[in-house]
C-alpha cells in the first residue's frame, strides 16, 4: 500500500503517542487505561458499493486502517466471513440485515473471527504465543471459542457461572474444541471476572501471553464497519436509490461496539444518515443522549428479555463521546437513542410475526420497536436498515412465551453435536492458576 497506515490514539492520551494497528491489537486497552481509535478514518474510493463481498470491501476499505495489503486484506476475511449476511425486506421500507449466520448464531462472530485471524498473524510473525482469557455469561465465550479454536499460536481459556448460563449457551461453551477450554465456575458472573483480573496481575502467569478478546480492542469493531456498508449498499440497491443522509440505521445495542462501528462506517462512506442506539431497559446512553444523564453517570445492569444487551456500564461509550466530539464530527452526523421496555419487546416480536411473517430475536425485536417509536414521533423518515443481532431459536423460551410452544422456525442451523462438558473450577485464582499451568501452558 502506497498511502501511510493510520497510527491509532488511546481516547484519553494527546494524539502524540500513536501507535500501530497491531500495537493496538495484541494491547486491546491503552496503558493508560483508555481505549484505542484510529486517527483518521479514510473515505472509501468511489464505485465502493460495487463490492461483491464483504472480503472484497474489506480490502477497499481497511488497508491504512489495519496496515496490510488488499491482497492480505481479502485473504484474512474471504476466511474470516465465510458466512452469508442476507438482507430481508419487510413492508414500509425497513430492511433486516440478519448478522446470525455464522457459526454460533449472534454477529459476535464477525468480531471473533476477525479478531482471531489477526492475532494468529501478528503472533505468527512475531514468534509469540497468547492465552485468550475470557470471562463470559452469554454470547461472547461460544463466538470468541469457535473463532479460535485450533489456531497455533492462541489457546482459549472460558470462565462461565455453572448453572447460570442458558442451555444452548453452554452448548456453545463446551464444545470440544482444540486449544479452548471451558471452566464451569462454582459462582457468579462477577466472581468470572474477577478471577480474569486477578489472573491478569499474577506474575506466575506472565508467561502464559494472557490477552483478552472483548469489544475494547479495537480490532473488532473495524471488521464490524463492513456489514453497515455492505446493508447499506444493499438497501441502495433494493430502493433503486443511492443510501445516503436518508437511510437511517438501527443498531440493538449493550456495549455500543456494533454503533461505535456504524459510526466509523458512516464516515468511510460519507455519511449513512442517522444511526439509532436501541436499548432495552439498560437505558443509560438513550437517556445520556436526552440530556437526562451525566457523562460515566452508568447504572448497575437490569435483567431484560433481551439479555445480550444487558449492561449497565457500555464500554464503548467513551469511544462515542471522543468520536462525536472530534474535529471528524460530520455535521449531518446524527445519533439517536432509544428505551424499550421487556413489555413492548414482547409486544414487538408478537406484531413482527404475526404481521410481517417474520420471526426475530427478542434483541431485534428492539430495534424494529426502536424504528416504530420513531417514525411515530416524526423523528425519522425513509428507509431503515435494521440490525439483526442474533437468530430467534437462541432465544426459545422468550419466543414460545410470545408466540406459543409450537414456533417454527426456532432450530439453529448447523450446530455440531453435544459433547463437551464444563471443567469445574472453585472460584480462587490459586484454582485457576492451578488449571491454566497444567493444562494450557505453551
Ligand atoms: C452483544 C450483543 C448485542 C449488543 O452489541 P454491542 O456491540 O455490545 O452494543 C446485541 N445483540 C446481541 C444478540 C448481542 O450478542
Amino acid at each position: 500500500m502506497e498511502a501511510p497506515a493510520i497510527g491509532y490514539v488511546s481516547t484519553r492520551s494527546p494524539p502524540s503517542g500513536a501507535v500501530s494497528f497491531e500495537q493496538a491489537l495484541l494491547a486491546g486497552l491503552a496503558p493508560d487505561g483508555g481505549l484505542y481509535l484510529p486517527t483518521e478514518v479514510p473515505p472509501l474510493p468511489d464505485g465502493w458499493r460495487d463490492a461483491r463481498s464483504l472480503a472484497e470491501l474489506a480490502a477497499l476499505a481497511l488497508p491504512r486502517l489495519l496496515g496490510m495489503s488488499t491482497a492480505e486484506l481479502e485473504e484474512v476475511f474471504a476466511d474470516a466471513l465465510d458466512f452469508p449476511v442476507p438482507l430481508v425486506r419487510l413492508p414500509r421500507d425497513r430492511h433486516v440485515l440478519e448478522l446470525f449466520h455464522g457459526p454460533t448464531a449472534a454477529f459476535k462472530d464477525f468480531g471473533a473471527r476477525s479478531l482471531a485471524r489477526l492475532m494468529e498473524r501478528s503472533l505468527a510473525r512475531r514468534g509469540r504465543h497468547a492465552l485468550i482469557l475470557v470471562a463470559t455469561s452469554g454470547d461472547t465465550g461460544g463466538a470468541v471459542a469457535d473463532a479460535f479454536a485450533g489456531l497455533q499460536h492462541c489457546k482459549v481459556a472460558l470462565l462461565y457461572p455453572a448453572g447460570r448460563v442458558s442451555p444452548v449457551q453452554e452448548r456453545q461453551l463446551t464444545l470440544r474444541r482444540p486449544g479452548v477450554i471451558a471452566y464451569a465456575v462454582a459462582g457468579t458472573f462477577d466472581d468470572c471476572q474477577r478471577l480474569v483480573k486477578e489472573a491478569f496481575r499474577d506474575p506466575s502467569l506472565a508467561g502464559l501471553g494472557l490477552s483478552s478478546a472483548n469489544s475494547i480492542n479495537v480490532a473488532r469493531l473495524l471488521p464490524q464497519t463492513l456489514y453497515h456498508l455492505w446493508g447499506a449498499a444493499r438497501v441502495a440497491e433494493a430502493e433503486g436509490r443511492e443510501a445516503g443522509a436518508e437511510l437511517t440505521v438501527v443498531v440493538p445495542s449493550g456495549n455500543l461496539g456494533n454503533l461505535t462501528s456504524g459510526l466509523l462506517a458512516s464516515r468511510m462512506a460519507g455519511g449513512i444518515g442517522t444511526l439509532v442506539a436501541a436499548h432495552n431497559s439498560n437505558d443509560y446512553y438513550p437517556r445520556y443522549l436526552h440530556g437526562e444523564a451525566q457523562a460515566y453517570a452508568f447504572q448497575p445492569s437490569l435483567a431484560t428479555l433481551s439479555n445480550a444487551m444487558d449492561v449497565g456500564a457500555p464500554s464503548n461509550f467513551e469511544r462515542l463521546v471522543a468520536l462525536l466530539s472530534s474535529e471528524q464530527a460530520g455535521a449531518q452526523e446524527r445519533v439517536l437513542g432509544v428505551s424499550v421496555s421487556d413489555e413492548e419487546t414482547r409486544a414487538q416480536l408478537r406484531a413482527t410475526f404475526a404481521e410481517d411473517g417474520y420471526l426475530a430475536c427478542p434483541h431485534t425485536s428492539v430495534g424494529l420497536r426502536a424504528i416504530e417509536q420513531l417514525r411515530s414521533a416524526g423523528e425519522v423518515e425513509g428507509p431503515a436498515l435494521l440490525l439483526a443481532t442474533a437468530h430467534p431459536g437462541k432465544f426459545p423460551e422468550v419466543v414460545t412465551e410470545a408466540l406459543g410452544p409450537d414456533v417454527a422456525g426456532l432450530a439453529l442451523p448447523n450446530q455440531p453435536a453435544d459433547d463437551g462438558a464444563g471443567v469445574p473450577l472453585e472460584p480462587r485464582l490459586e484454582a485457576l492458576r492451578d488449571a491454566l499451568l497444567t493444562s494450557l501452558a505453551p
